[in-house]
């Protein structure tokens, strides 16, 4: 009997086929921690079922936010870098 059904289609499963977010903790990147924060925000927690298909949609959405997140982190960090010759010219001038 098919009594599992995913969170986000509703498509109704076998309970053997169910997948959780738990098992992104096989992941390195995004971590595990980032990634249930992640899903936090979209309410989803990890005892939530999902079907193949979903639990793969949700796979690729997380690791694009995250790769966003490296893109400004990086963008953040050549700021720094950038600005602080200045600062320390500026310093040399007063
Ligand atoms: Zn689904």
């Amino acid at each position: 009997m098919k009594n599992a059904q995913c969170k986000k289609c509703l498509y109704k499963f076998f309970k053997k086929d169910i997948y959780t977010i738990q098992q992104f903790q096989y992941r390195k990147k995004p971590t595990y921690k980032w990634s249930l924060e992640f899903f936090e925000k979209l309410e989803i927690d990890e005892w939530d079922s999902f079907c193949e298909k979903c639990i793969m949609f949700y796979s690729k959405k997380s690791n694009d936010a995250w790769k966003k997140l490296k893109v400004k982190l990086f963008i953040v960090s050549k700021d720094s870098e950038f600005y602080e010759p200045r600062s320390r010219e500026s310093k040399k001038i007063s």
